[in-house]
């Protein structure tokens, strides 16, 4: 197995089940650092070692305020992978996203298919007014703990500003639908970060077919050419040397959305011309490392707001919080200020039943001057931005409203770099090059405007604020062009980039792996993470990964059992 990561821990934990067979697991990253057991410091580990710091390309029209004209996408280096360092809600994908997988071809993909491995994972643990939430939607006495996020007043009043809006309030985020404002899920346990490898590796961690390599780089699978069969893996051990170990069943790559496909073009498998650019022999023709799609966001609809009593930026608040943390593991350390509440809601554009806009909450606390620079630099704002953030949360919390495209019609894609496996490959992430986009984002920006003008606002004096973004300062507050400009130049990514080694039947001309998740025309090699989602799904994408990865695993089990593995 390639990568210890979301799916990663999720795959290799269910297959070193069947006692006769040998896993081995080689992750890039260590252990997961004590701060990452911290929900509240999640932003504070971007940027840390812990992050591999990926970055795009420049590209006209997006990210063109931000630091170097690039957006930010973080992404876990350690056991857990992204699990380790996200914000760890926990939202399926909807009905129709997985239907909608499935009507193209992917067998075995559709809601009801999915949902029992979904549960599968779950240990939901609902809290005493939450008994009437549907369990048909929830499994419990899986690995991973679920439970409903705390929230923080500031949460509660964005909830009512939503509501007063107009907008439903939905008693569970994996109910049902997912149109409307709730408290979020997250993968939280005793006010710790539950990630995937504490989850699913933790209690197996003695098993004998269990082996796990860390701080160890893949460099490429090894294919025999003529027999078209992944044969041995290579990879750079924590000594840097250069090991090789050969592969008796199959390999799985669960590298994550950016690193599987550069993977598989470094093994051989990928556009034809791309990888003969490098000198690299061509194994199989396929569209590894196209089809890339993220949730693009906007941060520039703001506000300022009353700070609450209870929570304050000074030292005997945070003496106060660490001591709540330590002795009940409850408070503001287990939460996020604002973010534990968020909702989805349908514009004029949307094609389906589908909420074609998320809308996230980022509280800054007044007078936290490093809060504002941590979060600022993990989405990659200037020094000047930063600044202009600073100044306004000097007297009052600064409440970001933060509209999200969950049906982005814009593409990116993946291409190497080099063929040196330690080279980042590049990311063009594409972003705003449909004008739907930007439509539809515009409609983003007016909701979080109309929750803004509420009375629940009002009565804790809520004050739109405008952020120092210097080309844009020209131009006129609220009007279309100020919204685009601002758009292009500090929106940036969710952190939900998905799709590059899509998932589709052999007639699909873009798919790289087939609904059983192997590659095509080649033998012994899998893909197993959020790189497989043909279509991305309107809802963040973690808890989605987590159950490819359960579901993958099933499928191998299956396959092998049916001796039908390796065809
Ligand atoms: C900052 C951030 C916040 C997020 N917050 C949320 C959220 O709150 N809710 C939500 O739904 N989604 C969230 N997401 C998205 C979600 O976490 C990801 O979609 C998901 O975790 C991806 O899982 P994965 O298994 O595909 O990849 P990963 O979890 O990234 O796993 C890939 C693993 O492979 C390892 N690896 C890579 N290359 C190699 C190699 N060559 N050799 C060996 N090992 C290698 C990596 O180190 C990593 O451990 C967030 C993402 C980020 C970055």
């Amino acid at each position: 197995m390639v990568g210890g990561g979301t799916a990663g821990s999720v795959v290799a934990s269910r297959l070193s089940e069947v006692p006769e067979w040998n896993v081995l697991l080689i992750e890039a990253g260590d252990n997961p650092s004590l701060m990452s057991e911290i929900p509240a410091m999640a932003v504070g580990l971007q940027k840390s070692d812990m992050d591999w710091k990926f970055m795009t390309e420049p590209q006209k029209g997006s990210c063109q305020g931000l630091r170097d004209q690039r957006c930010n996408w973080p992404r876990g280096r350690a056991l857990g992978g992204t699990s380790t360092i996200n914000g760890m809600l926990y939202i399926r994908g909807t009905k129709h996203d997985f239907d909608e997988w499935a009507a193209a071809g992917n067998d075995g993909w559709s809601y009801d298919e999915v949902l029992e491995y979904f549960k599968k994972s779950e240990d939901f643990r609902p809290r005493a007014n939450e008994k009437d939430l549907q369990f048909f939607y929830h499994g419990s006495g899986g690995p991973l703990t679920v439970q409903r996020m705390e929230s923080l007043d500031l949460a509660w009043t964005l909830l009512g500003a939503a509501k007063e809006a107009g907008y439903r309030e939905l008693d569970d985020i994996n109910g049902p639908s997912q149109l409307g404002f709730a408290h979020m899920d997250a993968t939280i346990i005793n006010g710790t970060r539950c990630n995937t490898a504490k989850a699913f590796l933790g209690p197996v961690k003695n098993r004998k077919n269990l082996h796990v390599i860390k701080n160890s780089t893949v460099t490429r699978i090894i294919i025999d050419p003529i027999g078209k069969e992944a044969k041995t893996v290579e990879f750079r051990s924590r000594d840097d040397k250069l090991q090789q170990v050969r592969i008796k069943k199959e390999v799985i790559l669960s590298a994550g959305t950016v690193s599987s496909p550069q993977l598989l073009m470094l093994s051989g498998i990928g556009p034809e011309a791309h990888l003969k650019e490098f000198g690299i022999k061509v194994i199989k023709d396929l569209k590894v490392g196209e089809n890339l799609q993220d949730h693009f966001l906007f941060l520039g609809s703001l506000c300022s707001i009353r700070s609450s009593e209870k929570l304050q930026s000074n030292p005997l608040s945070s003496l106060d919080w660490s001591y709540e943390y330590l002795t009940r593991r409850t408070g503001a350390l287990t939460t996020f200020y604002g973010t534990s509440v968020s909702g989805f809601i349908k514009t004029k554009f949307a094609l389906d039943d589908r909420p074609d806009i998320q809308i996230f909450f980022f509280g800054i606390l007044a007078n936290d001057t490093n809060g504002s620079a941590v979060f600022g630099k993990a989405f990659g704002l200037t020094d000047e931005t930063i600044l202009s953030l600073q100044e306004m949360s000097k007297e009052h919390d600064v409440v970001f409203m933060v509209p999200v495209l969950t049906r982005p019609s814009s593409r990116g894609k993946i291409l190497l770099r080099s063929a040196n496996p330690s080279d980042y490959p590049k990311i063009y992430a594409g972003y705003l090059t449909s004008t739907k986009d930007v439509d539809t984002m515009l409609e983003g920006i007016y909701a979080t405007v109309g929750i803004m003008e509420t009375d629940v606002m009002r009565r804790r004096d809520t004050r739109r604020r405008k952020l120092f973004v210097n080309v844009c300062e020209g131009l006129d507050f609220d009007t279309r062009s100020y919204w685009e400009c601002m758009m292009r130049n500090i929106g940036a990514s969710s952190f939900h980039a998905v799709g590059t080694c899509k998932m589709g039947p052999s007639s699909d001309p873009e798919a790289v792996v087939d609904p059983k998740l192997k590659v095509h025309g080649v033998k012994g090699i899998r893909v197993a993470d959020a790189s497989i989602m043909p279509q991305i799904i309107v809802t963040p994408t973690y808890a989605t990964t987590i159950m490819i990865g359960e579901k993958a695993a099933d499928i191998i089990k299956m396959d092998w059992h049916n001796n039908d593995g390796l065809h």
